[in-house]
Formats: C-alpha cells, sequence, structure tokens
C-alpha cells in the first residue's frame, strides 16, 4: 500500500440514484493540474481497488473533491457510494491527463464539452483564475438524459459568479449549456448534434468555431468523443499529442469494460 496515501472524507453529497459527490481532507503535498486526474478507492478484503477520477476541486482548495457514477455492480461504486463522512480513502500520489490548458494554442473561446460524469475535470477548470486569463469566452457544456443528472447547478449559476475573487470574471465570461436529451428541458439533444446544426453556437451567441479563435476539451464516454473528434477533426482542428499544444484535448470519462 505504500503508493498510496490515505484521506479522510469529509463530505457526501447524493445528487440522483445514480450520481454523488464527496469531499476528502488534502494532503497539500499531493499538487495536480486542473483538469487532472488521480487514482482513488476503498481498501478490500486488504488489497486496494483502485479507479481513475477526475478531480472536480481546483487545485488551490483545501479539500478534495470527486463527482461519481454509481454502478449497482461496479466493484468500486458499488461500495464508494456507501462512503459516510470520517471513512478512509485511498489515493495515488501520481495524479495525470491530457484536460490541461498548457495541452492548447492560445485561442478567445474555450469550449468544455463534458457528458455525465465527465463534468467533473471541468469543475476544476472553471474554479481556475488563469482560464480566464487565457480566454475571453469559456463555454460548459453539460449533456445528460435526465435533468437530475445536471448535477452543480448551484455552483456554477450561483456560487461562482458570486465568488469573492472569481466573480467579477465568471460573470462575463463563462457560459452555461446544460442539455438534456430524454426529457423536456430548455435545451433538449445531444451535444453532437447541437454542434452539427448550429443550434448551440445560435444559442449561446457565438459564431461557429474556427481554427484561429477556438479550442476544445471533450470529456464523456467513449463514443461520444469519436463522434465529437469527426465533427472537429472533418473542420481542420487538431488533437493535442504527447504534450504538444494544439486545438483540442480529450479525455475518457470511463472506459467500456
Ligand atoms: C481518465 C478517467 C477518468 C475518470 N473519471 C471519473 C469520474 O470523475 N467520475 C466517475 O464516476 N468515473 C470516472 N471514471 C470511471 C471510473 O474509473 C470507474 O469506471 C467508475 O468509478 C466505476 O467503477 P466500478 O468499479 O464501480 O465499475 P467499472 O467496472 O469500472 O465500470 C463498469 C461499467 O460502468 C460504466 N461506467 C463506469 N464509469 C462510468 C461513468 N463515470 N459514467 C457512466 N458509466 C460508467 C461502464 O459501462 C463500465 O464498463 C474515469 C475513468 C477514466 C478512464
Amino acid at each position: 500500500m505504500s503508493k498510496f496515501i490515505q484521506e479522510t472524507v469529509t463530505h457526501v453529497h447524493h445528487w440522483n440514484e445514480t450520481l454523488f459527490s464527496f469531499r476528502t481532507s488534502r494532503q497539500q503535498s499531493l499538487r495536480y493540474e486542473n483538469g487532472h486526474f488521480i487514482m482513488i478507492g476503498l481498501e478490500v478484503e486488504g488489497k486496494p481497488l483502485m479507479r481513475a477520477y477526475s478531480v472536480a476541486s481546483a487545485n488551490y482548495q483545501p479539500e478534495l473533491e470527486f463527482f461519481s457514477i454509481k454502478v449497482a455492480d461496479g466493484p468500486l461504486t458499488s461500495r464508494l457510494q456507501k462512503i459516510q463522512v470520517g471513512d478512509p480513502i485511498i489515493l495515488s500520489t501520481k495524479p495525470t491527463g491530457t484536460l490541461i490548458a498548457g495541452n492548447l494554442r492560445p485561442g478567445k473561446h474555450l469550449y468544455l464539452l463534458g457528458t455525465g460524469t465527465g463534468l467533473a475535470p471541468f469543475l476544476s477548470i472553471i474554479r481556475d483564475p488563469e482560464i480566464y486569463e487565457k480566454f475571453e469566452k469559456v463555454i460548459l457544456v453539460h449533456g445528460v438524459r435526465e435533468v437530475s443528472e445536471l448535477a452543480y447547478q448551484d455552483l456554477i449559476e450561483k456560487e461562482l459568479p458570486n465568488d469573492e475573487f472569481l466573480g467579477e470574471e465568471v460573470k462575463q465570461k463563462l457560459i452555461y449549456y446544460p442539455t438534456v436529451t430524454r426529457e423536456e428541458y430548455k435545451n433538449t439533444g445531444r451535444v453532437t448534434t447541437l454542434m452539427n446544426s448550429g443550434k448551440l453556437y445560435d444559442d449561446i451567441g457565438l459564431p461557429p468555431p474556427n481554427t484561429d479563435d477556438d479550442r476544445f476539451m471533450l470529456c464523456g464516454s467513449p463514443s461520444m468523443l469519436k463522434d465529437l473528434c469527426v465533427i472537429l477533426d472533418e473542420a481542420g482542428f487538431k488533437e493535442s499529442r504527447h504534450g504538444q499544444q494544439a486545438d483540442y484535448v480529450i479525455e475518457r470519462a470511463f472506459v467500456e469494460q
């Protein structure tokens, strides 16, 4: 167990039957970049049971936060969903990942396109003051099936715009676009459909993306990523690889077993 550290759960919030969030204590020696993921888990029968998780808290915050699915028969989340304040969580000490601003060429508009728990890395990125220095607009698109999956709306719509330090930048630059596929809502449809039709850009009042101005971070299911990459590649955007700056970066929100 030596390559892992142990933290303590400080807060748990259940959004609905399939999603929950929790916070843990944080040793300040654990450093990460906003957008990174880390291996977290529980000790099961004396062994660590670990899975990749995006860190939802910003890297300057005193605690770590995670946004999790509940998979009924999932080895980790069938157990993790039962955690309570005071319980131990195991973490690796090596955060990593591609969804970092340093992997993108300078641009005007940063699109953060996430589905389901793919919102998690963007929760840390929209709390990063440097993001607002680098981009004129930051567009957070969160695609879900049902309205109850639109987690963190209070944080995005109320807390951040009123934040003592970030508030003004957030009010001027952050555009939040939640969209739902299986229920009635103010915005409906898949992210890919909204991009292909141009409705997304009409609704947010920005021109259709071009390779000079627009940058993208994508986090979602393997199939969502595949479809989005086709759209971006066909429009001439280049994916960042091996840490080289380019127009877009992707991270899987989960892997199909
Ligand atoms: C880079 C990376 C970052 C990740 N970040 C997160 C995160 O921030 N939050 C999170 O909940 N999960 C995240 N995951 C997925 C996570 O690693 C686990 O798969 C998840 O916690 C379920 O674990 P499990 O052992 O219960 O089930 P697993 O055996 O790992 O998964 C069982 C099945 O459940 C489905 N599934 C797993 N995770 C998800 C998900 N997040 N959304 C929808 N379906 C899913 C898949 O079909 C998978 O085959 C991430 C995965 C990767 C690769």
